[in-house]
């Protein structure tokens, strides 16, 4: 078999989940919650199939989904997507990603990105023939320096990639960024796909800066979402993606053979769902909580906290522990202590190793207590 994609191996998220449960660790690493996700929702799901919508969903999704997604974003960013040609339901944010992608990038199309990113980006660029650009940001702020940016760009450029709320470092884009991108991108011919999906979760009172709310910006990008991160839903596989009429009408040929159309009852479901305002608007303050804490609980540790800004992902740096490769310790903290977690080299496409593991925090109290306890012993 000559391999389309020779340098990519098995994602880091199922490799570490399967040696967690394996071992029988505590599972901090594939970012998902270890409680159920709403009764209501669930009932709701019963229901839509009780009411016979078991069969295939248009293919662009279920109307009243689409509308509940143009209501709740006109509300939150101000910015007016047609149901009927610019919004579209897809199998999780992950297939939003990859369809963008293969709409957009043709041969030797310039994609930007910023490392540590999120490990489909990159595979789906290459496939298609793109090239990668990618730029390493640091710990502990990641922040990017759009002067450097500004370097990468030249004629080839077709994309840029944004994550915000990021995984894996939890930072988030200030309107200082949106500025510098607006002034960079501004007679360019360049399309954005902005990965939203952790826009609900943000903290300490900050604004999510949606690419919505920046008209200029909105026009050019695709802005992908969740619903498995916000409704603790994440084995549902369901997302959206939104973009001008003419951007989706590209995105939809793809998306019709990718997957032709998404689950029917969840997508009637979550619909009944997002009437109540409250199921998305209660986010911050839930994860909030967790999010204190966990790091409470590991400030008593050795390992020294980043900053976490939005995401449900913690990065602590261990520096002061040991020289350790990121994935040998992160091996190690698995079989040794009992806790898996992500290293952040495995979002660094030359294998940057910054001595910084990720730990997801969208778990039961109990579970992020007997971390702490074995993280205790590190
Ligand atoms: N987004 C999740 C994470 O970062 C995992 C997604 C996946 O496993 N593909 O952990």
């Amino acid at each position: 078999v000559v391999s389309k994609l020779p340098q990519t191996g098995t994602t880091i998220f199922t490799v570490m989940s399967a040696l967690a449960n394996e071992v029988g660790a505590i599972n901090l690493s594939q970012g998902f919650p270890d409680y159920n996700c709403s009764p209501e929702l669930i009932e709701l799901v019963n229901k839509a199939m009780k009411d016979g919508h078991n069969q295939y969903a248009q293919m662009a999704g279920v109307m009243s989904l689409r509308e509940r997604i143009a209501e709740k974003t006109e509300k939150l960013y101000g910015a007016v997507y047609n149901p009927d040609t610019e919004i579209t339901i897809t199998a999780g944010g992950t297939q939003a990603i990859f369809t963008v992608i293969s709409a957009m990038i043709h041969p030797n199309d310039e994609v930007i990105i910023f490392e540590p990113a999120f490990d489909c980006y990159a595979p789906a660029i290459k496939l298609m023939g793109g090239v990668v650009k990618s730029l390493a940001l640091e710990p502990p702020n990641y922040r990017i320096a759009w002067d450097m940016v500004k370097r990468l760009i030249n004629h080839k450029t077709k994309m840029i990639i944004l994550n915000s709320p990021h995984n894996p470092t939890a930072t988030i884009l200030h309107k200082e960024d949106i500025d510098e991108l607006s002034a960079l991108v501004k007679n360019q011919d360049i399309l954005i796909l902005s990965d939203e999906v952790y826009e609900h979760l943000i903290y300490d009172g900050e604004t999510h800066h949606s690419i919505a709310r920046y008209p200029e910006l909105q026009q050019r990008s695709f802005i992908v979402a969740s619903f498995g991160k916000p409704f603790h839903a994440t084995g549902w596989k369901v997302g959206y993606c939104m973009a001008p009429a003419n951007l989706m009408l590209e995105f939809r040929k793809i998306h019709q053979f990718l997957v032709f159309a998404v689950n029917t009852p969840i997508q009637y479901a979550i619909a009944e769902h997002l009437k109540n305002e409250e199921t998305y608007l209660s986010l911050p303050a839930f994860f909030q909580e967790k999010r204190d804490y966990f790091r409470k609980g590991l400030e008593q540790t050795r390992f020294e906290l980043l900053p976490c800004y939005g995401s449900y992902f913690q990065s602590v740096s261990y520096s002061n522990i040991t020289d350790e490769k990121d994935a040998d310790f992160a091996l190690r903290l698995i079989r040794e202590f009992g806790v898996a977690s992500i290293p952040v080299s495995a979002f660094y496409s030359k294998g940057i190793d910054h001595h910084v593991l990720r730990f997801c925090f969208a778990k039961r109290q109990e579970t992020l207590d007997n971390a702490v306890d074995r993280l205790l012993k590190v």
